[in-house]
């Protein structure tokens, strides 16, 4: 048995003067919120123990990995406030750090000096097999129900050998040598406890692929020890990675840093996270106009929990109170309702004047058209947030309700119908015309509302619903939405005259 992993709990390795940890993203799309949350685990594991969190970018896939998902990653990440302390800048994309370059594609020259030291050792060798043979063999295993790994019977070839091969022009791979290091592997996970990887588990493993580009596995191991990262966390689906990683770092002799994998996000049909379901991407939670403030809350509670049992914290609480100890080892499940919940909490906490600014950009990008005079006018702006605050659970709801004030989209809705016809709507809402017109200033109060309903139910002799969904209608063009109260204050006298006319006009 090889015990590789240092004993749960302990807070460094002694083999490491400082936590260093990392989040090591592949630009081949958009970052998921499970990366997010590993970033944010990172990011406060990293603050708590005065350590260091690095950015590496793990771009060794060149068909895939592209500088339009690096940037927004690095966008996302801005956005969360995870700041790091090395890896790329967030803004120029250059190295910045003692162990520059950060990204995977710039460190070729790093594997490949370990990779000749393994093939050096013996501990690695030169793989002639072709595709074709190789799909040969794993058919006959899974034929023979064997599942057994590929045998090359290069394995033994001594390097002169195989170098002998590859000046006569022949590709090879380059695998890592397993045979001698059939035994069993404990790992002491920092949150999953004593993981135990059976000494079959893995065959040969390749390293080097024939073009000479190495995986991931190859390149996560020599960067991590490069680095000087002391813990790894990650999720959990990199778990089956760890021990062909613990082989290579025994293999190199480097020392091995502590390693936490986080538990899966699960969507509510506890499935794996999917697309399926909704928004997965930051980035469209970013755009959505949620906060960055609650997600890091409700990612953070995607597996840890606060020692209190508190739903709603700060980011410095979380810097504060954060440990591993109180990470879960079952599957989170990510609650779009709920993180709706917390988001609106955060939303109305928020001070009026800084609300209207987050709005704006919501506004003006789905052409909501408010008089100019009203979007400088500060009071407005700020009794408009107040009425709308308590509705909003994320940014972009504000443009359905906004909507309101644009008169450009002022429509008579099919449903307004039935109380259009009935006998006394017409006199109400005439009466309605004539009363806002008789008001003396721009705006009215909300007593010149209640004032002026009063008089209506009155003059026209109606109440309740035949007197209140026609006066909606005259307003916003159909009988259901915010209360007439609320709205009608922040609506201009010429406005209210010019919609309650189209609206007479087919009574
Ligand atoms: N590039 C890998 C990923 O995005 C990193 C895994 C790791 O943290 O080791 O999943």
């Amino acid at each position: 048995m090889s015990n590789l992993g240092p004993l749960i709990n302990s807070q460094l390795n002694n083999q490491f003067s400082e936590v260093r940890v990392r989040f090591a993203p592949s630009p081949t799309g958009y970052l998921h919120v499970g990366g997010a949350r590993s970033a944010l685990f990172n990011y406060l594991f990293a603050k708590k123990n005065n350590g260091k969190f690095i950015l590496r970018i793990e771009d060794t896939d060149v068909a895939r990995s592209t500088d339009e998902s690096l940037k927004m990653m690095v966008q996302d990440l801005v956005w969360l406030g995870l700041e790091w302390d090395e890896g790329v800048h967030p803004i120029t994309l250059k190295d910045m750090g003692p162990c520059a370059p950060y990204r995977q594609s710039q460190r070729l020259h790093y594997y490949k000096k370990y990779a000749d030291e393994l093939l050096n050792s013996g501990k690695a060798y030169y793989c002639f097999m072709t595709d074709l043979e190789l799909e040969t063999v794993r058919e006959k295993n899974k034929a023979d129900g064997t599942h057994a790994h590929i045998e090359s019977p290069y394995a033994d070839w001594t390097l002169a050998q195989a170098q002998a091969e590859i000046v006569t022009g022949k590709t090879a791979v380059v695998r890592f040598k397993t045979k001698h290091l059939r035994k069993d592997y404990i790992l002491n996970d920092l949150i999953r406890g004593e993981v135990k990887f059976p000494s079959d588990m893995v065959g040969d493993f390749v390293i080097l692929r024939s073009d000479g580009m190495p995986v991931y596995n190859f390149c996560c191991v020599i960067d991590d020890a490069l680095m000087k990262i002391s813990h790894v966390l990650r999720a959990e689906e990199h778990l089956p990675n760890t021990l062909r990683q613990l082989m290579i770092y025994e293999g190199l002799g480097f020392p091995i840093p502590q390693f936490g994998h986080i538990s899966l996000v699960l969507d509510d049909d506890r499935q794996k996270l999917s697309k399926r379901k909704g928004a997965v991407a930051c980035d469209n939670f970013r755009r959505d106009g949620y906060l960055p403030e609650a997600m890091n809350n409700f990612m953070a509670l995607m597996g840890w929990s606060h020692p209190e049992g508190c739903e709603l914290f700060s980011m410095d609480d979380m810097k504060n109170l954060f440990s591993l100890e109180r990470l879960n080892a079952s599957g989170a499940v990510f609650d779009r309702v709920k993180l709706k919940w917390m988001n609106s909490q955060y939303l109305r906490a928020m001070d009026s004047q800084l609300l209207w600014k987050s709005i704006l950009p919501f506004l003006t990008e789905a052409k909501i058209q408010l008089p100019n005079d009203l979007t400088s006018d500060l009071k407005w702006q700020m009794q408009s947030v107040e009425v709308f605050k308590p509705k909003m659970e994320i940014f972009s709801d504000s443009v359905s309700l906004y909507e309101v004030f644009d008169d450009s989209k002022f429509v008579i809705h099919p449903e307004s119908d039935e109380f259009l016809k009935i006998e006394t709507t017409k006199m109400v809402l005439q009466t309605w015309k004539d009363l806002v017109s008789e008001i003396q200033t721009e705006f009215m109060t909300t007593e010149d509302f209640m004032r002026i309903e009063n008089e209506i139910k009155t003059k026209a002799n109606v109440k309740g619903k035949n007197l209140f969904m026609p006066m909606r209608v005259a307003v916003i063009g159909k009988p259901h939405g915010t209360e007439l109260k609320l709205i009608v204050p922040l609506m201009k006298k010429s406005s209210l005259i010019a919609r309650a006319e189209k609206v007479i006009a087919i009574c």
